[in-house]
C-alpha cells in the first residue's frame, strides 16, 4: 500500500469575512500528506521548496510518515506564493496573487524509491509537471487520481488535455468542471469529462457535498452542515489526501469501496475547513475521524416505508 503525492508546497495568504491569516503553510501536496497519512503511510511526496520554507514543517511532515526524498529544495529561490480572498458564502474565492518562484522551473523527478508505488494522486500543479511525474513511472500505477483548477484551464489547456487522457478519477469543482466541458448540467459535465480520459469523476460542490460519476452511476455525499466555517482553503486537498489514503490503505478500488472513501475524504476536509491552514489537520486523531465519519452516516439515515399501489 504505497502512495505517491505530487503538489506544491506552499505559503499562503488568506482572507476571509472574518479574518487574516499572514503568511502561513499551505499547498496541494502539503494538505493531501496530512489527510491521507492518516490512513497510509508512507506518503512518498514530490514537490519543491524554496529556502524560505520551514524546517519544523518538514520535520512534522516526516514525524507523520511523508517521505521527503522527493522535495527538492532551491536554496536561492522562494516557495511558491498562493493569496486568496473567500466572499461571504465561504464556497467562492477570488486569487489575489500566485507567484510561481521555485515551481517556475521545476522537473520532478521520481527517486527510485518511489518506484512501484500503486496509488498516484497528482495534487493541484501544472499539468505538464503532472504528466512527466506519470512518464517517470516505470510500472503505471493501479490508481491514478488528479485534481486540478481553473487557473490551469485557462492557462495550460492542452497540456491539461494530454494528461486527462492517463488518469483514472479526476477531482474538480462545479464551476470547473462546467468549464472544462462547456455543459451546464453537472450529469452532463460529467459525462463530456469521462470523454476525455478519466473514468471516474468526483464533482465537488463545497457545502453542498460531492457527487461520483462512474458509467451510469451517481454516488452523492453529503458536506457536514457545520456551524462555523473558518478557512476553507485546502478542504479539496484534504479530501482528495482522505479519499486516495483510503483507497491505497484498503487496495480496493470498486466503485463501492471509492463511495466510502469520498465518505472519509468528506470527514477530513470538514476538519479542515475549522480553523486556518493544516492547524486542525495536525489535531485531529483517528477516533476524531470515527466520530465524524459516524456522523455522516447519521446525516443521510433514514427509515421510509413506501406506498403501495391501492
Ligand atoms: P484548495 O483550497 O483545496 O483548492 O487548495 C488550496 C491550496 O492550493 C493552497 O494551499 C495553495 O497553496 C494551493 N494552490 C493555489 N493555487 C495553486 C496553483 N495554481 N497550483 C497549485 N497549487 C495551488
Amino acid at each position: 500500500m504505497s502512495l505517491i503525492v505530487v503538489g506544491t508546497m506552499a505559503f499562503d495568504a488568506i482572507e476571509t469575512p472574518f479574518g487574516k491569516s499572514g503568511q502561513i503553510v499551505g499547498g496541494s501536496a502539503t494538505y493531501v500528506a496530512w489527510s491521507a497519512s492518516n490512513f497510509v503511510r508512507p506518503v512518498n511526496q514530490i514537490s519543491v521548496i524554496g529556502y524560505d520554507f520551514p524546517q519544523e514543517e518538514l520535520n512534522a511532515l516526516a514525524a507523520r510518515g511523508v517521505q521527503l526524498e522527493g522535495v527538492q529544495i532551491k536554496q536561492d529561490e522562494k516557495s511558491f506564493f498562493w493569496a486568496g480572498k473567500y466572499h461571504m458564502d465561504m464556497n467562492t474565492r477570488d486569487t489575489l496573487d500566485t507567484q510561481l518562484n521555485v515551481l517556475a522551473n521545476f522537473n520532478p523527478v521520481v527517486p527510485d524509491s518511489y518506484q512501484g508505488s500503486e496509488f498516484l494522486m497528482l495534487g493541484n500543479l501544472m499539468p505538464s509537471l503532472q504528466l512527466s511525474v506519470i512518464k517517470q513511472l516505470k510500472q503505471r500505477p493501479k490508481l491514478i487520481v488528479m485534481d486540478t483548477m481553473n487557473f490551469w484551464m485557462d492557462i495550460a489547456m492542452p497540456d491539461l488535455e494530454e494528461v486527462l487522457k492517463e488518469v483514472d478519477v479526476l477531482m474538480l469543482n462545479d464551476s470547473e468542471a462546467r468549464q472544462l466541458s462547456g455543459q451546464f448540467s453537472l450529469v452532463r459535465a460529467a459525462k463530456e469529462i469521462r470523454k476525455m480520459g478519466p473514468k471516474y469523476v468526483v464533482i465537488k460542490k463545497g457545502e453542498h457535498g460531492a457527487l461520483l460519476f462512474h458509467e451510469e452511476n451517481v454516488f452523492f455525499a453529503p458536506a457536514l452542515p457545520l456551524e462555523d466555517v473558518f478557512d476553507p482553503t485546502g478542504a479539496g486537498d484534504t479530501f482528495a489526501g482522505g479519499f486516495i489514503g483510503h483507497l491505497a490503505a484498503t487496495k480496493d478500488i470498486s466503485f463501492e469501496n471509492m463511495k466510502t472513501a469520498i465518505i472519509k475524504g468528506s470527514a477530513l476536509a470538514s476538519f479542515c475547513v475549522e480553523k486556518f491552514g493544516t492547524t486542525r489537520m495536525k489535531e485531529i486523531t483517528i477516533s476524531d475521524i470515527d466520530q465524524r465519519v459516524q456522523q455522516f452516516v447519521d446525516l443521510v439515515n433514514f427509515d421510509i416505508t413506501l406506498t403501495n399501489n391501492i
